[in-house]
């Protein structure tokens, strides 16, 4: 078959949750429309109840949509609901691990699941893949956290699948791992493996994602290229050690301060309308003197401010 544009494409997705004895109905995704290009490392961003879930689990199956139309590697998940399911493996939040099975066997109940032929199953190579190759035939219960989740990541590549959809995938994994996890996963993309991750890790998706959607209450805020979006909020950030500290935000003039937790004195301004001199020029009228300057460009956290809460924000918010 001829290789589809779009590795997923939702139309006019709408998601309404039917109220319940104890909750209101809820309306979670207000009409998304989204495409995500095949072969990119797409990140879906959003703070805690945008939709991200929702979206993914209606890919996966198991949350029935209200309306609109999605289709997965080409195949509309009403019309060929099986085929589509074929073409994604999603990788859950939630560590589900089978505690009775080892590795090997893991792998392979998940292969018969999907049907994949005896002959055709590449369960070594997945173990090695994800580094578990040595823990091919211990418990699951025995294997650590972070085991556990590469393990899930190789049972959603059994059926090969050219779409993995990876659901906060490094929550809870030391940095370590994280980046062990993200070596794979990007070795995959580079195989041709469309990836799919929600992450409010934003550095990371910075890093790591070439074409970025942020969604909030149900909508698309934005969806481009990560450096176009990088590029949309031109601020700036001139951030000041100053030499005593100080006890509240110096009066700037036009600028506006704001004191981080190490107690540097942080600027932001629009690179369009002033310099970093013009910025300078105003701490030292409020009589700040500073021992230590750096300027920072802004990151994903500066984007995701401005378009989800309307203006950019006033100073960088202080990095996790
Ligand atoms: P995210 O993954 O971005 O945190 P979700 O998709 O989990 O967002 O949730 C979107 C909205 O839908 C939230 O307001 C959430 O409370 C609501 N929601 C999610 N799942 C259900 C459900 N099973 N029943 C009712 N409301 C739900």
């Amino acid at each position: 078959m001829e290789l589809p544009e779009f590795a997923i494409e939702a139309r006019g997705l709408v998601k309404t949750y039917a109220k319940t004895k104890t909750t209101p109905a809820k309306l979670a995704l207000n009409g998304i429309d989204l495409q995500i290009p095949r072969g990119s490392i797409f990140g879906l961003l959003g703070p805690n109840g945008a939709g991200k879930s929702t979206f993914i689990n209606i890919l996966a199956g198991l949350v029935r949509k209200s309306a609109g139309t999605v289709q997965i590697w080409g195949r509309d998940i009403d019309q060929r609901p099986r085929d589509a399911r074929a073409c994604i493996g999603v990788v859950a939040q939630e560590i589900a691990a089978d505690v009775f099975f080892t590795p090997r066997e893991s792998l392979e109940v998940q292969a018969g699941l999907y049907g994949v032929p005896r002959r055709e199953r590449r369960t070594d190579e997945l173990l090695a893949a994800v580094g578990l190759g040595e823990q091919a035939e211990a418990y699951v219960r025995q294997l650590s956290g972070g085991m556990k989740r590469r393990l899930m990541v190789a049972k959603a590549m059994v059926h090969n699948p050219p779409v993995l959809i990876l659901d906060e995938p490094t929550a809870g994994v030391d940095v370590e791992l994280r980046r062990q996890l993200w070596a794979y996963v990007v070795g995959l993309n580079k195989l041709g493996v469309t990836i799919v991750l929600t992450t409010h890790y934003l550095q990371e998706a910075e890093e790591l994602c070439d074409t970025i959607a942020i969604i909030n209450r149900g909508e698309v805020v934005a969806c481009e290229p990560t450096s176009q979006l990088l590029r949309r909020i031109d601020t700036r950030t001139v951030v000041i050690t100053p030499q005593e500290p100080l006890n509240a935000v110096p009066d700037l003039g036009r600028f506006e301060g704001r004191i981080r937790a190490g107690g540097e004195l942080a600027i932001t301004f629009k690179s369009g309308e002033a310099g970093v001199e013009q910025v300078l020029t105003a701490v030292r009228n409020a009589g700040v003197t500073n021992k230590d300057l750096a300027t920072e460009n802004p990151d994903l956290e500066d984007v995701f401010m401005a378009l989800t809460y309307g203006a950019p924000t006033p100073a960088a918010p202080v990095p996790a």
